[in-house]
């Protein structure tokens, strides 16, 4: 084994993962030597893989992907609250003791995105959030904690919207409506798709009713996979449409600064993508 300090990211599937050259971009930016793979896991080996990656391989951190953030979840010693609020885990950080430490990044890096590289100003708005999978659930709070002045959660799958809406517990900014009340519900500031729908190769029928003119529609899902929802987003009218692949480089720079203590400038990792992923 390698004496390089060692990290991954598990998926399943996995071979189209950005991340081992996202962190080795991050790594060579800051005079950092390490080893980052990617390890392709079935869900019935996934624990088992994860702690033979700690335990015998030298794993010092590894991010995880779909479909294991619930199961990273379960499987980690301790949990940050970004982590229990999503229910699931991106991260996973190797602890002096051996023990296992789970943490949400999903949430924060889209912020930072929004906020920082797309210079939005997230306060007053109100906001439209589709899905109540891991993602969604990670999301809603950071755009709680962001200022949104209202959350609308709507979801395929009526229960996981208003389970995640229940548990934010502000019932005068955050609720729920029906996927099927799409057409009738207004207008929103900030649309961000957090369904797999996009990732998936299916189809989202959306009302044009929903962007409103200053409207920003996000789409977690970046490259192909986020196309039609731009296409929508833009026949829309709406006033920006951004893709995932900026939150997926912030998410990965919380996980580098989390195990590196440095951050990473995100800036031309992110331009050196977007040359490339498409
Ligand atoms: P989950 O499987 O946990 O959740 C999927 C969500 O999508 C559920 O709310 C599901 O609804 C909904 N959904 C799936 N298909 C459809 C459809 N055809 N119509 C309407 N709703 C649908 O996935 P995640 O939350 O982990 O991921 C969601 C997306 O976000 C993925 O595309 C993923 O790649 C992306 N992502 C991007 C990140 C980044 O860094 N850019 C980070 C994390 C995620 P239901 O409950 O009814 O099944």
């Amino acid at each position: 084994m390698s004496q390089l300090l060692q990290f991954a990211v598990f998926g399943h599937p996995i071979a189209h993962s950005q991340s081992p050259r996202i962190h080795q971009a991050f790594a060579q930016q800051l005079g950092i030597a390490l080893d980052y793979r990617a390890i392709d896991a079935a869900p019935d080996v996934f624990a088992q893989t994860v702690r033979h990656f700690f335990q015998h391989e030298q794993g010092r951190g590894a991010n995880v992907t779909l479909p294991h953030k619930a199961a990273a979840f379960a499987l980690a010693d301790e949990r940050t609250q970004a982590a229990t609020r999503a229910g699931t885990a991106n991260v996973l950080t190797r602890l002096a003791d051996g023990r296992l430490s789970a943490h949400n990044t999903d949430g924060d890096a889209l912020v930072r995105d929004l906020t920082e590289r797309h210079d939005l100003d997230l306060r007053g708005h109100d906001a439209l959030l589709l899905g109540a999978g891991g993602a969604a659930r990670a999301v809603a709070w950071s755009l709680c904690e962001a200022g949104v002045q209202t959350l609308t959660i709507v979801n395929r799958s009526p229960e996981a919207a208003d389970a995640l809406a229940d548990a934010i517990g502000q019932p005068a900014r955050v609720h729920t409506r029906y996927w099927e009340d799409l057409a009738s519900i207004g207008s929103f500031d900030l649309i961000v798709n957090a369904t797999s729908a996009g990732t998936l190769g299916q189809a989202l029928s959306l009302p044009m009713s929903l962007a409103g003119s200053r409207a920003a529609c996000y789409d977690l899902a970046y490259g192909k996979s986020a196309f039609a929802f731009l296409a929508w987003a833009r026949a829309a009218g709406a006033r920006y449409a951004y893709d995932g692949l900026g939150m997926l480089v912030e998410q990965a720079a919380d996980a580098f600064e989390l195990w590196h203590g440095r951050r990473p400038d995100t800036e031309p990792v992110y331009q050196s993508l977007l040359l490339q992923v498409a």
